[in-house]
């Protein structure tokens, strides 16, 4: 029997201000570290650095297969977890599809994480997250959700057998796929508020006390460093996929609070910084923010050539996890962007309900936030943005069977018959 004690990993260097720079140094760190205290209230994410040695020393990313993604343990933030904490986790394929392929005139690659054990890559996130939290001290934790984000809180915090997730939900999502699935996994779901803003308002305020003690962990994204390091594995997974090979021209990713965009980005850059990138990765992908036109304040940022993104009122999208009128992270995401040479583009509702048809047509279970970046890809392919040829990566997120189960229950509300 194993035994799961998770400590700060020690190739970890130091923790780093993700907008002013200031370095926070790990030894200084007695609970889980939340927002920065250089900035502005309520203070900017806070990344994890480490030591460039002690990573290289220590990388054998393929020496145990049974560890999930926990695989790149010497790149990731904590180790010391039994194998079957997040064993299932992560791993998921990037294949060549060829009918989409045919269909756009370039070279279509899916990374589907729906076969995440929840059924979305917020597994990795919050499998992470949670795991850093323990590693300080923490023994519960809570978070906003109107998605999936909940639903992986619940399930990783029962697998360590810590006290449910308590999970803050807006109101109207009573009996929700969503809902279900955090109760199921001993998740504790509190509604409040119009939106996620809202529930996390109401959050912070009713668990002020806990929250200061450092007893609870406010696991919101990037309010903590680990959901980030969690997501980036997909960034060296997607640098495994291509080995020996040039990486994709472009990734498509739906970008609500850009984790995984953020996260893949800084995976990337960490295998070159580390000297151990593939010497066939000499140019790193471009990437595209995909949102929806009815909430995309990254790609009003960006298309204004502002520094940070400016909360927008969302007008509620289909995908969910597009519904994320703004984001801390924000000045991240919009330096990825640039840095890659990369854009954002926000795609019609009726256009990512059509892909999400169109997914189900040729047997490919991903839900609308994946289906939008299909959508972007087709408008990229009009417009000229990608030409042809290009091999162009599709991040799907989630779970078909989440708009499913979303849209008959909107259908049973508003008494439409199946
Ligand atoms: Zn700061």
């Amino acid at each position: 029997m194993s035994v799961t004690t998770p400590q700060i990993n020690p190739t970890v260097s130091r923790l780093r201000c993700s907008k002013s720079g200031q370095e926070v140094s790990i030894g200084n760190v007695r609970q889980c570290p939340g927002l920065c205290s250089c900035c502005p209230a309520p203070g900017k994410p806070l990344v994890v650095e480490y030591d460039r040695a002690h990573v290289r020393a220590a990388w054998a990313p393929s020496a145990a297969p049974s560890a999930g993604l926990f695989r790149f343990a010497a790149g990731l933030p904590v180790v010391g977890l039994a194998p079957g904490y997040a064993g299932d986790v992560g791993d998921t394929p990037v294949f060549y599809h060829p009918r989409l392929s045919e269909e756009l005139d370039v070279e279509v690659f899916l990374k589907n994480e729906s076969r995440n054990p929840s059924g979305s890559f917020k597994d990795r996130g919050l499998a992470m997250g949670i795991a850093l939290g323990v590693a300080f001290g923490a023994r519960r934790f809570c978070l906003p959700t109107q998605g999936n984000a909940g639903v992986s809180a619940a399930m990783f915090s029962a697998r360590l057998g810590l006290p449910g997730a308590l999970v803050y939900m807006p109101d109207g999502y009573q009996g929700s796929i969503y809902h279900q699935a955090c109760r199921h996994f001993g998740g504790e779901v509190v509604f409040a508020g119009e939106n996620i803003a809202g529930a996390g308002k109401v959050m912070r305020t009713a668990l002020e006390a806990p929250l200061a003690r450092g007893e609870y962990v406010d696991i919101s994204t990037f309010f903590e460093p680990g959901r980030l390091e969690g997501k980036k594995t997909m960034g060296f997974e997607i640098a495994e996929a291509f080995a020996g090979n040039p990486l994709p021209d472009v990734i498509f990713y739906p970008t609500g609070g850009g984790t995984g965009l953020v996260g893949i980005w800084k995976a990337l850059n960490e295998l070159r910084d580390w000297g151990l990138s593939d010497p066939a990765h000499t140019r790193l992908p471009r990437l595209v923010a995909v949102q929806s036109d009815r909430c995309a304040p990254v790609v009003a940022a960006f298309e204004a050539g502002a520094r940070d993104v400016t909360p927008v009122v969302s007008r509620r999208t289909v995908a969910d996890g597009l519904d994320v009128p703004g984001a801390i992270m924000g000045h991240a995401m919009l330096d990825a962007l640039r840095e890659s040479g990369g854009v954002a583009l926000a795609v019609a509702d009726v256009d990512i309900e059509s892909a999400f048809a169109d997914f189900g047509q040729i047997g490919l279970g991903a839900g609308y936030e994946s289906a939008a970046t299909l959508a972007a890809l087709r408008e990229a392919r009009r417009s000229g943005a990608i030409q042809a040829g290009a091999k162009v990566l599709l991040l799907l997120t989630g779970s078909h069977l989440v708009p499913l189960s979303m849209s008959s229950a909107r259908d049973a509300r508003r008494g439409v018959g199946s």
